[in-house]
């Protein structure tokens, strides 16, 4: 066994240290790193996992122009070759980059380099203006920096943390976890601020379940309560806050307690409880993620919050602070090498002073004079043919943009198409000219910041397959066939970190937090074994001294606006987000058999209340609908979601399922100041899909394509592959699917139940079971049988000899536990609390993202079944 290599997890933005010893040329153990800061050993269920992750299947290897596979010269001078005749007959604006919070910094640096520098546009947007761009307004408009001010350790310190639109169990898990020692271990209180109950709010101190989009008139009211009971801190603000003139008394319009709870439309009696908690506990960490910045008035719900925090003087403190929390592992270095449309380079924007200085840096011959086009703009210009060549790296628009059938049209329509990606299949290399092969995570090598400006080296530990290449090299291999040589000569990812250290120190002269001047000499072996750094310490704003002219902060005034009532036409909400063990579009985490299982399907999460309305019932088909257009999702009944509002899922594709396509309903409306999409609250309406039959299909690898139904998902089980499919009509078709082999079925006329298996020399290679009356056997004990070595037509019972219940849906995804199993143990050992799970079946000792959803099962357990656990 070879040495462990130290690297970061590939997923979110808690960016957690990994540690990974490879035990062959493409497998590897996976171990959290007990040195990093930022996880101390802990993973989740997906950074565990990782390790299912990293073989080739379905991986891009060779460049391919349209279906024909050619070498790296030929696809880079094409590349190259036409996005210069692009611009010299169209000009620098008609070309665009669209990249991704999945590359890292080097890889950020070298793409921004290009096109803000050399093309002399900034038509380069990144996918994390889905994700957290608000968060970015926020803090340039309140610290004329986007700075974030607070760490992972004011989780530790605060004695308050409140949540505000954010799924941290499921989406931040590891801080989530830390959230939770922190209450264990200190009595820190946890308030939860969202109009879902997720499992984030099991065991909370208080949940506000409020009106979704009312974050201003919350955040408003509680400040200006705090303000009439004088808990503002007049020093704080005198000091170091510009307030503008008449704020406090626009302020005590139409906030008080009683209003402001009418308009979140929470009780008063908790939003007292609420203010009164906040007022008590000086040591306040705000945690806000997606539910406030993926909102179309985002920008102004991060600086309601800041706005909370300044004028309380809970901010450059221990446990402290406003804290936004990013989606993605490297949103954080996109931002800091100005990979967003709307920022120059180094956290400086496109003020005429800072583009000639940059220009300078890079001896730029053509600089960017003004922002690009925002993500949503952008692919509106491919539309409309203003932008005639798009490159985009490491993401999937066609799926994760608002209004995705009109992305897909505007990729149709673009004259050329260049998508650098891992995988071979996505829905956006469907509309490639050409797609080249990137390196995938465990091949790369450089560095991500974190949420709390911790960077990281991300260090490769498996050789690049085939021609899979680093996404620094593709950029830097087109800008240098575009006649740039010098100023791309880069030889390794370390020449590029120094490039980028220096700029960030470059005239800064104080002006800018971001500076890594340290870092502009640093050797490559200094550069190979650099540690896990926090730039700008705990608390850069510790001083009071924020990076504006007058070194003030500013209030900065936000008004609730109003929150449209449900129309005839579309009465209810939709709200989107994600799932525990999924990641985006599933490219990898839908190569893990164990991820899969969580959640096998796209739900639509519907209130029960509405669900007797709509007439639809648990496990139905539905359609939802919005003005931009419809998908079909498999409906699950829940009371965690507010009457009139659904939740959908974000990460299905074409490559995975018929429907649960979330990305074609929301509305392609921005937030004004940030451009970021408002994916939380679209008008929709919900309609029942009758199909005359359901069944599902288990195969052997390899297995990609869907059967041809109404109905038809896949997730990876071990050995081969799960098909839930539904639909009309004769479902015979779907035999034309399963495998050649030795034949066995079982057809019976009067349950409508057709049962058939291929067996090939023992060994099952694919069962199909469909019903039109009955109900389906459980899955899993036919999944086993792929690796079993004697199947014989008995498995056409789908159950083994003996009584063998089904487990139920998955909950612990490492030791593939689920829901049926942990409520009967629950029964019968009379298990009182989550430890005592633990210890009678394992469930949630090893990664712990299940804790939440063992507390909500052990929640939801019937008193008397708990009483006889005392
Ligand atoms: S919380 Fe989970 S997904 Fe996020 S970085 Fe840590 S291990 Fe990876």
């Amino acid at each position: 066994m070879r040495q462990p290599i130290r690297t970061t997890c590939a997923y979110c933005g808690v960016g957690c240290g990994i540690s990974a010893t490879p035990t062959g040329p493409r497998t590897v153990e996976i171990k959290g790193d007990e040195a990093h800061p930022a996880n101390r050993g802990r993973l989740c269920s997906k950074g565990t996992h990782l390790g299912e992750t990293v073989e080739l299947t379905g991986r891009l290897l060779h460049p391919m122009i349209g279906t024909k596979r050619v070498g790296w010269d030929k696809a880079l001078d094409l590349v190259a070759k036409r996005f210069a005749d692009t611009i010299a007959r169209h000009g620098p604006d008609s070309v665009a980059f669209y990249v991704s919070g999945q590359l890292l910094t080097e890889d950020y640096y070298v793409a921004n380099k290009l096109m803000k520098g050399f093309i002399g546009s900034a038509n380069i947007d990144t996918n994390s203006r889905l994700c957290m761009s608000s968060a970015v307004a926020g803090h340039n408009r309140a610290f004329g920096e986007d700075i974030v001010p607070a760490s992972y350790d004011d989780l530790d310190a605060a004695d308050l943390i409140v949540l505000v639109g954010s799924n941290t169990a499921w989406c931040h898990p590891i801080v989530y976890q830390r959230i939770q020692a922190a209450r264990t271990e200190r009595g820190t209180k946890l308030v939860v601020i969202d109009p879902r109950r997720t499992e984030t709010c099991e065991g909370a101190d208080l949940h506000l379940p409020l009106k979704p989009g009312t974050d201003v008139a919350l955040m408003n009211g509680l400040l200006a309560w705090m303000e009439a009971q004088g808990l503002t801190d007049r020093g704080y603000l005198d000091a170091h806050v510009q307030t503008p003139d008449g704020f406090w008394e626009k302020l005590a319009q139409g906030h008080d307690l009683w209003t402001t709870a009418k308009t979140c439309d929470v009780s008063p009696a908790q939003l007292q409880q609420f203010f009164e908690l906040f007022a008590a506990t000086p040591r306040t960490v705000t945690l806000f993620s997606q539910g406030v910045n993926q909102s179309i008035r985002g920008t102004d719900q991060v600086n309601a919050i800041i706005n909370l925090h300044l004028a309380t003087g809970r901010i450059g403190k221990p446990g402290a602070a406003p804290f936004s929390i990013t989606g993605q592992p490297n949103a954080m270095g996109g931002r800091e090498v100005g990979g967003l449309a709307s920022t120059l380079a180094a956290h400086m924007d496109f003020a005429s002073e800072n583009v000639a200085r940059v220009g300078r840096f890079w001896a730029a011959p053509t600089m960017a004079s003004k922002p690009g086009l925002k993500a949503v703009d952008l692919f509106r210009a491919i539309g409309e043919g203003r932008i005639k060549a798009l490159w985009v790296m490491a993401t999937n628009p066609a799926v994760s943009l608002p209004d995705a059938a009109r992305v897909r049209e505007a990729l149709e329509r673009c004259p050329f198409v260049v998508v650098s990606d891992v995988m071979a299949a996505t829905d956006t290399g469907a509309y490639a000219h050409v797609r080249l092969p990137a390196a995938a995570w465990g091949e790369k090598d450089g560095t991500v910041t974190n949420s709390d400006r911790t960077i990281s080296r991300q260090r490769p530990f498996m050789a690049l397959p085939e021609q899979a290449k680093p996404d620094w090299w593709i950029i830097k291999e087109v800008a240098q066939r575009m006649g740039w040589r010098s100023a791309f000569a880069y030889q390794r990812p370390a020449d590029i970190w120094r490039e980028h250290a220096r700029l960030t120190a470059y005239q800064n002269e104080g002006q800018r937090l971001l500076d890594l001047g340290d870092h502009a000499t640093i050797g490559n072996d200094a550069y190979e074994a650099m540690e896990p750094f926090r730039w700008g310490g705990q608390h850069p704003l510790a001083d009071g001294r924020f990076s504006t002219p007058d070194r003030k902060a500013r209030l900065v005034p936000v008004t609730q606006m109003e929150v449209q009532a449900p129309l005839g036409a579309w009465p209810l909400t939709l709200n989107t987000g994600r799932y525990r063990d999924q990641w985006h579009t599933m490219t990898r985490t839908g190569l893990s058999a164990k991820l899969a299982r969580h959640r096998e399907e796209p739900l639509v999460e519907v209130h029960p209340t509405d669900a007797l309305t709509l007439g639809v019932a648990a496990g139905d088909l539905a359609r939802v609908t919005t003005a931009q257009g419809d998908s079909v999702f498999r409906v699950a009944i829940s009371d965690c979601q507010r009457p009139g509002d659904i939740f959908t899922p974000i990460h299905w594709t074409d490559q995975t399922s018929t429907g649960g396509r979330t990305g074609m309903l929301p509305r392609p409306l921005v937030d004004p100041h940030s451009g970021q999409p408002g994916f939380k609250s679209t008008p929709a309406r919900l309609s029942k899909v009758a199909t005359e039959w359901k069944g599902f299909m288990i195969l052997r690898e390899p297995v990609q394509a869907k059967p041809a139904c109404l109905w038809a998902t896949r997730v990876t089980v071990p050995g081969g592959a799960l098909f839930e499919v539904a639909g009309n009509g004769d479902p015979a078709h779907l035999e034309a699917r399963l495998p050649k082999g030795e034949r066995v079925e079982a057809v019976d006329p009067a349950r409508g139940t057709r049962r058939v298996a291929i067996i090939v020399e023992g060994r099952l290679a694919g069962v199909l079971i469909v019903t039109r009356t009955g109900l389906l056997p459980s899955r899993d004990w036919l999944i086993g049988q792929l690796a079993a070595s004697d199947v014989g037509p008995a498995v056409l019972a789908a159950r083994g000899p003996g009584n063998q219940p089904d487990k139920g849906a998955t909950i612990c995804a490492c030791f593939d536990i689920g829901l049926n199993q942990i409520v009967a143990a629950i029964r019968q050992q009379h298990l009182g609390d989550v430890p005592a799970i633990g210890q009678a079946l394992g469930a949630g000792t090893n990664c712990g993202s299940c804790r939440p959803a063992l507390a909500a099962i052990l929640m939801q357990t019937p008193q008397e079944v708990l009483d006889a656990a005392e």
